[in-house]
């Protein structure tokens, strides 16, 4: 890494959704004099969400991108440093760890929190982007309440997937899965119990060519049957892209454990990683729960573990300090 602009941090938080925003609220409160970067998408995941009902305290909803300015505002309100920056390479070899930000310049951190959460895979039509927050979503968790009575369709064959539908069949009418292969990828257990919901009707082999709607919310999803070579649309009000999740952990993956999806694995529940000094929060090492709450939740475990963190390096600074 070139030597550039040196700044010198305490404790460093990369992202800055729900978790990367509680963390550096807790870190501020704390002290530790935080800085955060928020990476190229401002806010997060739920910037691209349209209504949260599901997040505590607030008992009539608020918009999601409205959500995360608040949280903004609350970290910079609580002391935290907030600048626009994308982390574009790390060297975690000893401390203090060397963050490089848009290739301009480079942190020292005693600490580092890392934010940066997941990508929902999307099947790359451009009605995704149109109807995104009104009828297409990639969380039936966080969505599916919105369609309650109503027909849905949810694309994928894995255990996400199957659980989405799950979820779905308790709050809709009827639940159409869609399967591209001649098969589930979902494990056994999730299948028997798809296979025994009365209003989940599962179709193979089909292939998404497009999402319909009026413009301003989704009406209908059309197929492919690849094995019959026919077409078909179904009409539903909401769509569920339910095929997978990126970790946004590449920049660290020479460093840190992973499992092979590129989770960073964290310690006896906590947000430690396998370097002392480092943490990771929210969906970064989340592939089971996914939700705001969590993520947040676990920011705030973060800094409370920097905190500790630091705390002891304070008093025994070698038995911490060697990480190399
Ligand atoms: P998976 O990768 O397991 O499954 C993705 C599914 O989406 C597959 O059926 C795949 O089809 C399908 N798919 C991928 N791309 C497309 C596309 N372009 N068009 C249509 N379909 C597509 O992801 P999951 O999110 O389901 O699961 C991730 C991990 O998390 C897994 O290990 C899973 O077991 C685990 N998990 C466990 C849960 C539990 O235990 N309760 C709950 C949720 C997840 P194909 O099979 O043809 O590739």
């Amino acid at each position: 890494m070139d030597e550039k602009q040196i700044e010198k941090v305490n404790c460093l938080i990369i992202g800055s959704g729900p978790a990367g925003y509680t963390a550096a609220i807790y870190a501020a409160r704390a002290d530790l004099k935080p800085i955060l970067y928020t990476g190229l998408f401002i806010g997060g995941q739920l910037t691209k969400t349209g209504e949260v009902e599901n997040y505590p305290g607030y008992p009539d909803s608020t918009m999601g991108p409205e959500m995360m300015a608040n949280f903004h505002r609350q970290a910079a309100k609580m002391g935290a440093d907030l600048r626009i920056g994308y982390a574009n390479a790390v060297d975690f070899s000893k401390r203090p760890f060397r963050v490089s930000i848009d290739d301009k310049k480079e942190l020292l951190a005693d600490t580092v929190i890392i934010a940066t959460g997941a990508t929902p895979k999307w099947l790359g039509l451009e009605a995704e982007q149109t109807y995104a927050g009104k009828g297409v979503s990639a969380c039936a968790t966080c969505d599916g309440f919105f369609f309650k009575g109503q027909d849905v369709a949810i694309v994928g064959g894995g255990d996400t997937a199957a659980e989405e539908a799950l979820h779905l069949a308790k709050l809709c009418k009827k639940v159409y899965m869609l399967v591209r292969k001649t098969g589930f990828r979902a494990s056994k257990t999730m299948v028997h119990k798809i296979e025994n919901t009365e209003n989940i009707e599962v179709i193979f082999n089909v292939e998404v060519k497009n999402i319909v709607g009026d413009g301003r919310k989704v009406n209908g999803v059309c197929l492919r049957n690849n094995q019959t070579n026919t077409d078909l649309t179904l009409s539903v009000s909401g769509f569920f892209v339910a095929i997978g999740h990126h970790p946004n952990t590449e920049l660290f993956k020479s460093w840190l454990d992973m499992d092979k999806a590129g989770y960073i694995q964290t310690k006896n529940c906590s947000t430690a990683t396998n370097i002392p000094g480092i943490f990771c929060c929210g969906d970064a090492q989340d592939a089971n729960y996914r939700q705001a709450i969590t993520a947040a939740g676990s920011g705030c475990m973060a800094a409370i573990d920097c905190e500790r963190f630091l705390l002891a390096m304070e008093h025994s600074p070698i038995a911490i300090a060697d990480v190399s």
